[in-house]
């Protein structure tokens, strides 16, 4: 018996008179063999000249809209995927993931085939588990677990990928109660290189299962699904606290001793804004009540020593705090999407592009006096930007460093300059230089930088020599290749 696939390719080989044997043809592929791949497909393989091509090619960072891959396959199944890597080591054409679009470098995309996963969506659930299509947005993953009384500690950006995110590692506003959203991760489906779709768990693939949890979306295979452990959901308790600029300085200095020291249940973030006044903002999530929460916010106003010039503090059920942090507290689940109706797009959709660039640190001591000065010197930079830096610690600080392959258990806090207006990438690469003193060499990886050089050692650490064998073993060939590849 010849299957559908294997008939389809068999016959699209004759077509190109593939070399004997060699399974290798002597040119890329022709329009022929693109056309067999897209019959192939459970999915949709979109071509230039498609009449959704342009919608199917841009990622969510507008600055890489000028590039034009061969073509995009949204793929429905694993077997899909499988398809696809084939085509890709056929004809040789560089091959890219994506899940939500949302690399910082753009690395979701390239010149060649584009693997989406986004029709692998399905999120269910049972027993305390979940299972999660790699190619869902946070946004449908926050709103199908609500609907179950459950959550997954995820990160913010309603529409990032679940896939990428967790590779990469994933903070979020629930992450010091609960871990990274690589810590919650019990098993994944990886489509290898050679085509296989391989389950690691701690018992099954057990390296490869180690690299997915923080060595980086894009390095060992295409995920298909995640499966994680849930926690029950709660009314929580939403934080907004604002200080004159004038303040800045001493807000620094008393929420970074205050929040990465709190109980696990409190999570902050402080902004320095210049977008376009200055602003320095606390904000974040307690999970319980608010008399308790007010009781942990005075002691950062305390350590501040004046009280906030505006403030918001309210309960909220789980699902609309995860709406509010997305920017969608107005917004149905719908229209928290990219307008469209291609996979992971919603014909309600109201959430624009955006063109941004940003760089990351790690805090792992908090700032001196000079370092807090340095900083707020670079928010008050000409220009409107932000810096972000979101509290680490509690149960993210419990894991060892070397126990996933994300090596930054003992920081404070992440830090990233982030801006998207004229001028953003020199006043993003300005800040970060200057605070290289401060703040060491540390990054994240979700927050890819191209420019970084000792790029390895600053997202990887330690866990560097080990990403680097689990590579050899499942992609000798280096069909995955990205600028940055372990
Ligand atoms: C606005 C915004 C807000 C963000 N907020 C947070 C946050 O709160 N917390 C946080 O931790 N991070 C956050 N991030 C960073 C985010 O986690 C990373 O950019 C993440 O890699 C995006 O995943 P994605 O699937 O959307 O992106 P993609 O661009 O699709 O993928 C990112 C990388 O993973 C690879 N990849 C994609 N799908 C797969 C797959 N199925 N299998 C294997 N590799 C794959 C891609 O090739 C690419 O290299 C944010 C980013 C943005 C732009």
């Amino acid at each position: 018996m010849i299957d559908r696939r294997s008939f389809l390719r068999a016959s699209a080989l004759a077509g190109a008179g593939a070399f004997a044997g060699t399974g290798f043809t002597s040119a890329g592929p022709r329009p022929a063999d693109w056309s067999a791949l897209g019959r192939g497909l459970d999915g949709t393989l979109i071509r230039p000249g498609d009449a959704s091509y342009d919608n199917a090619r841009r990622v969510f960072n507008s600055a890489f809209d000028s590039v034009r891959p061969t073509g995009v396959a949204y793929c429905r199944t694993a077997a899909d995927v499988s398809e696809c890597l084939a085509f890709a080591r056929r004809h040789g054409v560089p091959v890219t993931s994506r899940s939500g679009g949302h690399s910082y470098a753009g690395w979701s995309t390239g010149s060649g085939l584009v693997i989406d996963v986004s029709p692998m969506n399905g999120v269910s659930h049972s027993g305390g588990h979940a299972t999660i299509g790699a190619g869902a947005r946070l946004v449908d993953v926050y709103a199908k677990l609500a609907a179950r009384g459950v959550s997954i500690p995820a990160g913010s950006c309603p529409t990032v990928g679940v896939a990428g995110l967790t590779l990469g590692g994933g903070l979020g506003v629930v992450s010091r109660r609960y871990g990274l959203t690589c810590d919650v991760l019990e098993s994944l489906k990886i489509v290898t290189a050679d085509g296989k779709v391989l389950t690691c768990s701690p018992n099954s693939h057990p390296d490869l299962f180690w690299a997915s949890r923080g060595g980086g979306g894009g390095n060992f295979g295409v995920a298909t699904s995640f499966t994680f452990r849930t926690h029950p959901t709660r009314p929580v308790t939403l934080f907004f606290l604002h200080w004159l600029w004038s303040k800045a300085s001493a807000v620094l200095k008393a929420w970074q001793a205050w929040a990465p020291a709190a109980p696990d249940a409190m999570w902050s973030n402080c902004h320095l804004g210049h977008d376009p006044s200055l602003d320095v903002m606390v904000g974040g999530l307690y999970l319980g009540g608010k008399a308790a929460c007010e009781s942990l916010l005075h002691k950062l106003v305390d350590r501040v020593g004046s009280a906030p010039s505006n403030r918001y503090v309210a309960v909220s059920a789980y699902d609309h705090a995860m709406m509010v942090e997305a920017g969608c507290a107005s917004m149905s689940v719908a229209q928290c999407h990219r307008p469209g109706t291609l996979p992971g797009q919603n014909p309600s959709g109201r959430l624009v592009r955006d063109s941004f660039s940003a760089k990351s640190h790690f805090a792992y001591t908090p700032l001196s006096s000079a370092g807090i000065k340095a900083l707020l010197a670079q928010v008050a930079a000409p220009g409107r930007h932000i810096v972000m830096l979101d509290a680490m610690g509690g149960a993210i600080g419990r894991v060892r460093p070397d126990a996933t392959a994300f090596p930054h258990r003992k920081a404070l806090f992440s830090v990233q300059y982030f801006s998207h207006f004229a001028g953003a990438a020199s006043w993003a690469r300005a800040a970060h230089a200057a605070m290289r003193p401060h703040f060491g060499d540390h990054a994240y990886v979700n927050y890819v930088d191209p420019e970084l050089k000792n790029w390895r050692q600053q997202y990887y650490g330690a866990n560097a020599a080990r990403l680097a064998k689990v590579k050899a073993a499942y992609d000798p060939g280096r069909l995955f290749r990205l600028p940055q590849g372990v």
